[in-house]
């Protein structure tokens, strides 16, 4: 989530709270929500719950526990109620088992809380922390913690994206999403994915329009202006699926919301919790140039953005998780750069992202034993440069070989840099031309001047 222009700084804090891992969580159950009272009520299961020992179940501070139960019906005892902490947006609680003991596989919860509806009036603030009601929507992001979200002290990692089987009521309200599936027009709906996301919720009295199954919601647009917005997104998935002969398979959701605070006339904010893009007053002439196409920057953008339709949950376990999570879909935002918007934007973007690069020092990816040695600025600058690299050293086309054999290698097993060798041998390169590609852009000492260099030379 990564883009030069400043309307989408906002997105980059959206990576800290929406992490991916393998093991998926399981949730289930009922949630029923009244838009006039703000009132939301939640008859929840959790399962499939890794093996964690240091943990808390957060859930919004604005929820009130009825109980928890296990799988024989009985009341677990937790804390967490008297004098408990919090963590952003929740209460931390956690079960009184045994002090040894790790988190259940599974769990039942109930509980509800009612949050502010406003109508005519305002709060002084609104971010993606909030369960926001307004007269006629209702926006809870994965966030909020509106359902239970499992932190893992001892990894420093929260578990948000959950497959899910639901039934969700709405009374005051006529239309229900939850991001990952599409929205229903009714009171009542079942949602169920097999694919975990996080548990983005959007409901309340609104209109959608849909185009090959993607969608935008909420929507104030024409049908004429939706239809250019969609041709813009079938572009870039096009891009994206030729370039490396896989399939473009996730369903993109483009969400009008509404602030609760005032603001300024013209001034906009969004988030993103993938495949969903929320934006307040959706302002197409805000996206669109006058040709009817994307801005560059835009392009760029969802091209990083919609990359994560290949390196997503999949690819994201081990110390290098990051790398493979951003760098690679920050590496394809390059190629949709290029082929959308021109060999000359690509250039002013690589050689811009330099700048990044001055104080920073970056441990050689061999060398990393934690996954946090990967920051933000080494997974979305340098890596990302790092790849271009590999491309100008060995054709674009030899590049999309490697990746399709590391998401091939990515269904079974966690990805490393041995198997980035495999799949550049497997994809033609020679054996010695990688040992030195490796040698001087991996694990050299000086790896971040010899990228820098290289940068400079084929761009400016
Ligand atoms: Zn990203």
């Amino acid at each position: 989530m990564k883009a030069s222009n400043f309307i989408f700084v906002v997105f980059i804090t959206v990576l800290i709270t929406s992490n991916t891992i393998s093991a998926q969580i399981h949730i289930s159950g009922s949630v029923e929500i009244d838009m006039n009272s703000g009132l939301i009520i939640c008859d929840l299961n959790l399962s499939n719950i890794p093996k964690i020992k240091e943990y808390h179940i957060l859930l919004n501070k604005g929820m009130n526990i009825k109980y928890f139960k296990n799988g024989q019906d009985e009341l677990i005892r937790y804390n967490g109620y008297y004098d408990g902490k919090i963590r952003g947006e929740a209460i931390e609680y956690n079960f009184e088992i045994d002090s040894t003991a790790y988190i259940p596989e599974g769990f039942q919860i109930t509980y509800s809380g009612a949050f502010p509806v406003y109508k005519n009036d305002y709060n002084q603030f609104d971010d993606k922390g909030i369960i926001a009601i307004n007269k006629r929507t209702l926006r809870a992001t994965e966030q909020t913690k509106w359902y239970p979200v499992i932190y893992d002290s001892e990894n420093d990692k929260l578990i948000d994206s959950y497959s899910y089987d639901l039934m969700i009521g709405i009374k005051g309200g006529n239309t229900i999403f939850i991001n990952g599936t599409a929205p229903k027009r009714a009171t009542d709906a079942h949602f169920v994915s097999e694919k975990p996301f996080p548990l983005l919720l959007f409901a309340g009295n609104y209109n959608f329009i849909e185009n090959h199954g993607d969608y935008i919601l909420n929507t104030l647009v024409t049908k004429e202006n939706a239809e250019v917005i969609f041709e813009n997104i079938e572009l870039i998935k096009n891009n994206l699926s030729n370039n490396l002969g896989l399939e473009f398979t996730d369903n993109i959701y483009l969400i009008n919301h509404t602030a609760i605070n005032k603001r300024r006339k013209g001034s906009s904010w969004g988030f993103n919790t993938y495949p969903t893009f929320a934006f307040t007053g959706l302002d197409f002439e805000k996206l669109i140039d006058a040709d009817g196409k994307f801005f560059d920057h835009h392009f760029r953008y969802f091209g990083h953005e919609f990359g994560h339709n290949y390196f997503g949950s999949n690819v994201m376990s081990g110390n290098l998780g990051w790398f493979w999570l951003e760098s690679f879909a920050e590496y394809l935002s390059y190629n949709t750069a290029e082929d959308l918007s021109g060999k000359q934007f690509l250039s002013e973007v690589l050689i811009g992202q330099l700048k990044y690069l001055k104080d920073d020092n970056f441990i050689p990816l061999n060398q990393i034993e934690n996954r946090n040695e990967i920051g933000e600025t080494y997974r979305y600058v340098l890596a990302p440069l790092m790849l271009k690299c590999f491309e100008d050293k060995f054709g674009r086309n030899k590049m999309n070989l490697v990746i399709q054999y590391l998401l091939e290698f990515a269904k079974n097993e966690t990805l490393t840099l041995q198997l980035w060798k495999k799949s550049a041998i497997k994809s033609g390169i020679k054996k010695e031309a990688f040992e030195e590609f490796e040698r001087d852009f991996i694990t050299d000492e000086k790896f971040k001047q010899n990228i820098i260099n290289e940068i400079v030379k084929n761009y400016s």
